[in-house]
């Protein structure tokens, strides 16, 4: 698969990413384990493929602008909300000191513990719950990833960010959302749009009533 994973890490950089540690982290994670053996073969396209309980892994592309657009440096705490299958965590893995990762349903939560384990992550906590409250514990995030559309921007997560830490968050209606950068300064918290994007609902109390 190795070819296949260099081919993925050349389409990103075709569609425009620039940040060599980024292509690094695609480069350095084996997409193909965080997918069923039923998709497995399709791994490295940039798409979204299904894992299960009616989620989705995200596409390569939308994975490697919300890291390229967090700027990071390598030294810091993440929230990431919606573990999915913890590619995007391992991503994190190789980009940040330390990742928090939640995911809401407990069989997609016990295939990434051990996609996770697998991948020889050692810098990553998870826990089984509702994302949209965050996970005081552990504040202050110089980073949050919102990995799931909810119809708003979670409150509890703005305030879990550290001082000129930055959210990425999908807000909109369940088919499209627009892709919000939120960035705390003090008690300001400056929000700017991003692009369109469409990803499964954010459930929970500050997201859509929960199923
Ligand atoms: N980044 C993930 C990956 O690489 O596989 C993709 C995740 S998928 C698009 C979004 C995930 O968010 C789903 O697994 C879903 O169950 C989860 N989710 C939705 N609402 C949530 C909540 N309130 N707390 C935690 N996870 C949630």
């Amino acid at each position: 698969m190795r070819g296949a994973r260099r081919r993925l890490v050349e389409t990103l950089r075709e569609k425009g990413i620039r940040d060599l540690a980024v292509l690094r982290a695609f480069d350095l994670t084996r997409r193909h384990e965080f997918v069923p053996t039923g998709v497995r073969h399709r791994a490295y396209e940039d798409a979204p493929l299904p894992i299960g309980s009616g989620q989705t892994i995200s596409q390569p592309s939308i994975h490697a602008r919300y890291l390229e657009l967090l700027q990071l440096k390598g030294t810091e705490r993440v929230l990431e909300i919606g573990t999915g299958s913890g590619y995007q965590t391992v991503l994190l893995s190789h980009l940040v000191a330390q990742i928090f990762t939640i995911e809401r349903i407990p069989a997609l939560y016990t295939m990434a513990r051990e996609a996770i384990a697998r991948a020889g992550a050692k810098n990553v906590s998870m826990l089984l719950g509702d994302g949209t409250v965050g996970w005081r514990e552990y504040a202050p995030y110089d980073a949050i990833l919102v990995s799931a559309g909810g119809p708003s921007v979670p409150q509890p997560l703005v305030e879990q960010l550290a001082e000129g830490g930055r959210m990425l968050v999908p807000v909109g209606p369940m088919e499209e959302q627009t892709l919000k950068l939120v960035t705390r300064h003090g008690a300001t918290v400056e929000t700017r749009d991003v692009a369109p994007v469409r990803f499964v609902p954010l459930y929970g109390s500050h997201g859509w009533e929960q199923q």
